[in-house]
């Protein structure tokens, strides 16, 4: 499932094939994914001029000279094709630019979602409306995470993962900081010092731009002909670990609540 990284990653492969450019074919090819793809996409970015691309949590957006943001989510499955040597069945969304590039997204589970959106009602646009700060971002501080979770009786993990606290941040990367700041997943957000959440937030920061560094080094392939955007290999601390040795020996643990896997050290992290 495509995490912030991958979709950071992804923006990057599209951008120096998008950016700047006219887009002479725009075909959706189905009506909906989650939700309804808009009727009027081909004929709003049809001839429009891409002028930037960025993220916006796990979502990627795509500007165009019209005024118009496309607003992409890759869902469980989704990623976007380079090039490709043919359409597939699940190639849902079809672009072609004046330099004839080709672009397709795929996404066999569709649950991603395409909206497009008003470049001045990106802030009020329904999943961004009461979203959390940019993990990456200069808001996200020690400070910040203490302030918003001072009164909380949530386990930290929980709260990591509330899209009202920060923005974007899946299972994994949650395990894995919450592993490098030595911080118990199921320790009240309340019962958590300023100066452990200065840590946490550091090692946030670190898993978030070392996974997005593995995904830039292997962003050469993705470029090439048939390339595919989304998804790269990580190895992990903890996370898919059970039972193997954390750095200090003592075992990796699992546990499952409402559906989702923690990986801890009970060792390291108090
Ligand atoms: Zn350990």
């Amino acid at each position: 499932m495509p995490e912030l990284p991958e979709v950071e990653t992804t923006v990057a492969g599209l951008r120096p094939v998008l950016e700047g450019r006219r887009l002479t074919r725009v075909e959706p090819r189905r009506a909906d994914l989650r939700r309804p793809i808009p009727e009027d996409l081909r004929q709003r970015m049809t001839g429009a001029r891409v002028t930037g691309l960025s993220r916006r949590a796990k979502y990627g957006l795509i500007e165009t000279d019209r005024g118009d943001v496309l607003v992409f989510h890759l869902g469980m499955s989704g990623r976007w094709r380079i090039d490709p040597s043919e359409i597939e069945k699940h190639d849902h969304l079809v672009l072609e630019t004046e330099d004839d590039r080709q672009l397709v997204l795929n996404d066999p589970r569709r649950f991603g979602s395409l909206d497009l959106i008003r470049a001045d009602e990106v802030d009020d646009f329904g999943p961004f409306a009461s979203m959390g700060p940019e993990p990456l971002g200069e808001e996200f501080t020690g400070q910040y995470l203490k302030a918003a979770t001072w009164d909380r009786k949530a386990p930290i993990k929980q709260l990591l993962l509330d899209q009202h606290v920060v923005a974007g941040l899946g299972n994994i990367y949650v395990c894995e900081a919450l592993h490098m700041a030595g911080i118990s997943p199921r320790r009240a957000g309340a019962g958590i010092s300023r100066p452990r959440y200065n840590r946490l937030v550091e090692a946030i920061r670190q898993v978030l731009a070392s996974a997005i560094a593995a995904g830039g080094s292997s962003l050469r392939d993705f470029v090439q002909p048939d390339g595919e955007l989304g998804y790269f290999a990580k190895q992990w601390l903890v996370y898919g670990r059970e039972g193997e040795p954390c750095r200090c020996g003592a075992p990796v643990m699992r546990r499952v609540d409402s559906g989702r896997s923690t990986f801890f050290c009970r060792k390291c992290q108090k």
